[in-house]
């Protein structure tokens, strides 16, 4: 079972349930009509309400972990197991996959 690629649609959330859209330069590949995300896309976080004493709100998520074999423009594709570290406070982000369409390992 193949992992589930991450495309510029995938919900990607930060730890306090603030939106995030992924951003990215590739538009040579797409799966289920949406660009597949590659390192190292940014994924702008927006409206995060992480009050200043506790760090500050998050700003962008950052992708780690991308896929081994799958390479877009010589850039290694984003999985949904992908890990997103929500910046300036490093804390993971949560991704969800609906309906996957095409994966990569
Ligand atoms: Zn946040």
């Amino acid at each position: 079972m193949p992992t589930p690629l991450l495309v510029v649609g995938s919900s990607v959330k930060c730890p306090h349930s603030a939106d995030g859209a992924i951003v990215t330069k590739n538009i040579r590949v797409s799966s289920g009509g949406q660009a597949v995300a590659t390192l190292p896309d940014p994924c702008a976080i927006a409206g995060c309400k992480n009050p200043a004493n506790a760090g500050g709100p998050c700003v962008v998520a950052l992708f780690q972990m991308p896929a081994t074999r799958v390479f877009i423009g010589g850039l290694p594709a984003l999985l949904a197991t992908s890990i997103g570290l929500c910046q300036p406070l490093s804390l993971p982000a949560v991704v969800q996959v609906a309906m996957p369409r095409a994966g990569g390992t």
